[in-house]
C-alpha cells in the first residue's frame, strides 16, 4: 500500500487534518510507482521537504492507458449517457465543495500562493469549471446537414478515447479542472500528469473521484517528472490526444512526441508576455489596481500576466508614482497569514530564474524603480518589482519572466505602441484601460492576442474561451470551444432513395 501524507494544519487561515494518498492512481486504486522511487515536495515558504510522492514511470503510464482503454470500451465513453456523466461531475463538484478548505491548504503548501486566493479563486473556480462542463455533458450535439433529395447526412461528435493531460504548477487544481471538465463531459477517459512540484490537490481529488462513483479507469493520475511520465504520455501509441499547459519550450517537445509517435491530436496552452495598455483618459485608480493584479497576482506566475505595461505619456508620471506605491504596499509573508497578499515563488529554480532576469535587466541598463531584490532571508520571496527605462531588445522586455516583475513603458503614438505590443513571439492576452469605447475596440482588434480585456485584466470565466495566438498555444480551453478538443466528428451519409 503506497504511503500517505498526513498533516495537522494549525494556521491562522486553516486548522484541520488532511490525509492525501501519495501513490499513483490507476483504475481507482492506489499503488506505488513501478520503480518504487519517490520525489520530495519542498515547501517554498521555508525550503524544507515536507512530503514524498511516488515517482511514476513509463510503465505506470502503460498501466494507466490500459485501465483507461478498458473503461472507455466497457463503462464510459458512449456506454454512459451524457446525463449520467454530468451527474457524476456535479457530485464531484459538490464533494470538492465539502473539502474546499483542505484543497486550498494543499495548494498553499505546494505552491506558496495565499490561502485567501487559493480558496476564493483557485478552488472556487475549479469547482465552477467542473459544474460548467457537467452542464455540457448532455448537450453534445452533431448536425443534420441538408444535401439533396433521397439522402440524409448528419454528424456525430464522438469522444476521442484515451486522452493524456499534462499540467503545470502555477494553478494546480484550476488547470486540472480545465482539463478534466471538457474531457469527461464529452465521454473521454484520462491519463493525467500533475506537476511534480504541486501534485497534492490532484491526488486528494482522486479519492473524491472514487467516492462519488466514477467507474475505475475513467480518471487515472500518474505523478512523476516531465522527461519520463510526461514524455511517455506525449509519445504513447495508444493515447489519441494530448492536452498540455506549460512552457513554450516543453510545448514543442509535446508536439515532437506526438509527431514521432501516432500523430495524436495536440492542444497547447503556453506562455505569454502580455501587454497591458493604459491610455491618458483611463481612471488612474482603476488602472493601478488592475495593473497590480495583472502582474502581481499569483506572484506573477500567471501565463496571461500583464507584464509589459504601456502607459500613455500624459499620465505616465502620475501612474508610475501610484503604481510603485501600490507595489510597495503589497504584504509579503506567510501565505497562511490572514493579511498576506504575496507568498513565495514556487521553487528555488523559479526564484533563481527570476532573480537572473532581474540581474539581466540591471546589467542591460534598465532602472529598478521599485523592488528588484529578495524579501526576507528564507524561502523564495521576491519583492514586487517595476523596471523603467527599458529598451525593446532587453530580455526583461522580450522574455516571459513568470515572476512579480513588470516593465513600464511610456508611449506617445498609438500606432507605434500597438506595433511594440505585437512585437513578441507570444499572443496570449492583452488589456486596455480607457474610457473611450472606440479606442478600446479599435486597439483590441489590432492586438494579436487570444484574449483582450477592456478595463480589467486576468479575469476569466469558464464559459469564455481562453488560449493563444502565435507561440502561446494551439486550440482553446474553456467555454463551448473546448469541447471540440475532445471529440472526433464523424459524418454519416444515409442513402434513402438515391439511385446509383
Ligand atoms: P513546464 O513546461 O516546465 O512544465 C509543465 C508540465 O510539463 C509539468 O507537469 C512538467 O512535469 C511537464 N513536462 C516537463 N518536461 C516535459 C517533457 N519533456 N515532456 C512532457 N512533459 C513535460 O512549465 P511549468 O514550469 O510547470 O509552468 C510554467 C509555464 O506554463 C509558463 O511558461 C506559463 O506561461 C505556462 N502556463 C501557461 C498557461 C496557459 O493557459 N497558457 C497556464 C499556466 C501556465
Amino acid at each position: 500500500m503506497p504511503s500517505q501524507f498526513v498533516k495537522e494544519f494549525d494556521t491562522p487561515a486553516y486548522k484541520g487534518k488532511v490525509t492525501v494518498n501519495t501513490g499513483v492512481f490507476i483504475n481507482n486504486e492506489w499503488r506505488d510507482g513501478s520503480d518504487n522511487t519517490t520525489i520530495d515536495l519542498i515547501n517554498p515558504t521555508n525550503g524544507q521537504a515536507y512530503a514524498k510522492i511516488s515517482e511514476g514511470t513509463a510503465k505506470d503510464v502503460d498501466l494507466a492507458v490500459e485501465a483507461a482503454q478498458k473503461a472507455f470500451d466497457t463503462t464510459w465513453g458512449l456506454k454512459t449517457p451524457g446525463l449520467a456523466r454530468g451527474e457524476l461531475m456535479w457530485k464531484l463538484a459538490f464533494a470538492m465543495e465539502e473539502i474546499q478548505d483542505e484543497l486550498a491548504a494543499l495548494e498553499v503548501l505546494d505552491n506558496g500562493k495565499t490561502f485567501k486566493d487559493a480558496k476564493s479563486i483557485d478552488v472556487a473556480a475549479a469547482i465552477g469549471c467542473i459544474k460548467y462542463y457537467a452542464g455540457w455533458a448532455d448537450k453534445n450535439m452533431g448536425q443534420q446537414i441538408e444535401t439533396h433529395e433521397g439522402k440524409f447526412a448528419y454528424t456525430r461528435h464522438e469522444p476521442i478515447g484515451v486522452v493524456g493531460q499534462i499540467i503545470p504548477w502555477n494553478f494546480p487544481l484550476l488547470m486540472w479542472s480545465w482539463k478534466i471538465g471538457p474531457a469527461l463531459a464529452t465521454g473521454n477517459v484520462i491519463v493525467m500528469k500533475p506537476s511534480e512540484l504541486t501534485p497534492l490537490s490532484a491526488l486528494r481529488c482522486c479519492d473524491l473521484i472514487k467516492k462519488v462513483g466514477f467507474p475505475p479507469g475513467v480518471i487515472n493520475v500518474v505523478t512523476g517528472y516531465g522527461q519520463t511520465v510526461g514524455n511517455a504520455i506525449s509519445t504513447h501509441m495508444k493515447i489519441d490526444k494530448v492536452a498540455f499547459t506549460g512552457s513554450t519550450l516543453v510545448g514543442r517537445k509535446i508536439m515532437e512526441g506526438a509527431a514521432k509517435s501516432n500523430l495524436k491530436k495536440v492542444t497547447l496552452e503556453l506562455g505569454g508576455k502580455s501587454p497591458n495598455i493604459i491610455f491618458d483618459d483611463a481612471d488612474i485608480d482603476t488602472a493601478v489596481g488592475w495593473a497590480s493584479h495583472g502582474i502581481y497576482w499569483n506572484h506573477g506566475q500567471a501565463c496571461c500576466a500583464g507584464s509589459r505595461i504601456f502607459v500613455q505619456e500624459g499620465i505616465y508620471d502620475k501612474f508610475l508614482t501610484a503604481f510603485a506605491k501600490k507595489a510597495q504596499s503589497i504584504q509579503i509573508g506567510d501565505p497562511f497569514g490572514p493579511e498576506t497578499e504575496q507568498g513565495p515563488q514556487v521553487s528555488e529554480m523559479q526564484y533563481d530564474r527570476i532573480m537572473d532576469y532581474i540581474s539581466s535587466g540591471k546589467e542591460e541598463g534598465a532602472t529598478v524603480h521599485t523592488g528588484g531584490e529578495r524579501h526576507g532571508s528564507e524561502g523564495y520571496f521576491i519583492k514586487p518589482t517595476i523596471f523603467t527605462d527599458t529598451h525593446p531588445d532587453m530580455r526583461i522586455v522580450k522574455e516571459e519572466i513568470f515572476g512579480p516583475v513588470g516593465v513600464v513603458i511610456k508611449f506617445k503614438d498609438v500606432a507605434d505602441m500597438v506595433r511594440q505590443a505585437n512585437d513578441t513571439v507570444y499572443g496570449l492576452a492583452a488589456a486596455i484601460f480607457t474610457k473611450d469605447l472606440n479606442t478600446a475596440i479599435e486597439t483590441g482588434h489590432a492586438l494579436k492576442a487570444g484574449t483582450v480585456w477592456i478595463n480589467c485584466i486576468n479575469n476569466l470565466d469558464p464559459s469564455v474561451p481562453f488560449g493563444g495566438f502565435k507561440q502561446s498555444g494551439i486550440g482553446r480551453e474553456l467555454g463551448q470551444y473546448a469541447l471540440a478538443n475532445y471529440t472526433n466528428v464523424k459524418a454519416v451519409h444515409v442513402n434513402l432513395s438515391m439511385p446509383i
